[in-house]
């Protein structure tokens, strides 16, 4: 059996950037991942400010070496709020939203995880963890077997490793009640010249959610995502009624992909001694924008400082991790989580004119949340009964 200091399964944002901390520290690490890269993944691809200065600060890397290598494809400073009624508001950003394809930026970090060292394995998809003396036996539908002191969970919204440590009871997971669906598809733009070239978010044909039409390069990305429980049924229906709003006639574009986002179901357990989840594994992105890109990376920085400092003891740097994570960011999207309440649960057209209100009244303020240069925190203040 191969051994190494540390597996890390999943090479996202999260796991990359873990594999990428653990290996530039001289640890003997492995990337799992089901698919060959690079491989599509399923996202709106924008980057906040604090995505972009944790970039910098943890890869050592600047915006304009990320534009350079065509790793951010555009950039803006001007976004649209639209309403179903079709009322909208159009302001301007002090600092621009950035646009990533996926496919190219997450090769990239994978790229110099492997630089640093660690070893890659695409196509190796995780089907069973044991634990042993010392360690955890990672099994793949290949028939392979790897031995790893700490196995960094970061595989995503439907993580396999999390449904692992919930089938064995090591880790109690209310994961259902908080996660959405969206649906997402990559549109070239000289077939829809018709949509926006700068980034426009819409509300109201979905309670729970919303829709986008984002820039790239030569395509738009035109998605919409709800919260299951509470619009599950009605996302397809919802996003015909966006495409008809925008109007674009389905036939025109191709049929949108799927995928699970965690909405709000973030662990405050993250893992379980050795095991340490990650990423959209662990439910890290933000309960009113599902901003999860941050989160990854962010994430993945915590657990790899915490293992860092600890080895090797598996324990302590689980608890190391388990109270940064709950500190820096859980106690964030908590309040995203709250003001996702505020807002949504109001009927009709309210979220709308809510976040109208709130967007004219302070967009300063609302500007720095949703950046990362303020904390979500002031939500407190707006007051409410917060839910859990
Ligand atoms: C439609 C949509 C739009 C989004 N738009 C944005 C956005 O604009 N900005 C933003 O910040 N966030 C956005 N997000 C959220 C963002 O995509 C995620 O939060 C982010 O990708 C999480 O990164 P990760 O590394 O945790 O997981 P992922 O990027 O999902 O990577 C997980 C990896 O694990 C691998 N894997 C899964 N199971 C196994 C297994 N059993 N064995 C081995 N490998 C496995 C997968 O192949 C994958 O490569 C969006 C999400 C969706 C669904």
């Amino acid at each position: 059996m191969h051994i190494f200091d540390a597996i890390v399964i999943g090479a996202g944002p999260a796991g990359s950037t873990a594999a990428y901390l653990l290996a530039s520290k001289g640890f003997r690490v492995l990337i799992l991942d089901k698919e060959t890269f690079p491989r599509e993944k399923l996202c709106g691809g924008l980057l906040t400010w604090k995505t972009i200065k944790l970039l910098e600060s943890t890869f050592q890397t600047n915006i304009d070496f990320l534009k350079s290598k065509q790793i951010i494809t555009c950039s803006h400073n001007k976004y649209r709020v639209v309403s179903s009624s079709g009322t909208s508001f159009k302001s301007q950003l002090d600092y621009p939203f950035h646009f990533v394809q996926r496919t190219a930026y997450d090769s990239f970090w994978l790229q110099l995880a492997c630089q640093e060292g660690a070893e890659f394995r695409p196509g190796e998809k995780v089907i069973s963890l044991d634990y042993l003396d010392g360690g955890t036996k990672i099994s793949t539908d290949t028939g392979g077997e790897f031995f790893g002191r700490y196995i960094v969970g970061a595989d995503g919204a439907v993580s396999k490793i999390r449904g692992l440590l919930a089938s064995k009871n090591f880790i109690h997971t209310d994961w259902k009640s908080n996660l959405a669906t969206a649906l997402e598809v990559f549109v070239p733009s000289r077939q829809t010249p018709e949509l926006p070239n700068y980034p426009h978010i819409y509300f109201g044909h979905i309670p729970w959610g919303y829709a986008w039409c984002f820039p790239g390069k030569q395509y738009r990305v035109i998605g919409i995502c709800g919260l299951n429980a509470k619009a599950g049924r009605l996302l397809r229906k919802g996003y015909e009624a966006f495409l008809d709003s925008i109007h674009i006639p389905r036939e025109r574009i191709p049929t949108p992909a799927s995928h699970a986002l965690p909405y709000g179901n973030y662990l405050t357990t993250p893992g379980y001694g050795n095991v340490l989840l990650l990423g959209d594994a662990c439910g890290l992105a933000d309960p009113l924008l599902g901003e999860g890109i941050y989160y990854a990376h962010k994430s993945a920085q915590l657990a790899a400082q915490a293992v860092i400092r600890s080895y090797p003891e598996p324990m302590s740097a689980f608890r190391g991790y388990a109270r940064h994570l709950n500190r820096v960011i859980i106690s964030e999207l908590k309040y995203a989580r709250i003001g996702r309440h505020i807002i949504f649960s109001l009927p009709g057209a309210w979220p709308y004119r809510v976040l109208m209100s709130l967007l004219k009244i302070m967009p300063k303020k609302c500007e720095e949340t949703i950046q990362g240069q303020r904390s979500f925190k002031w939500f407190r203040s707006v007051g409410t009964n917060s839910p859990r």
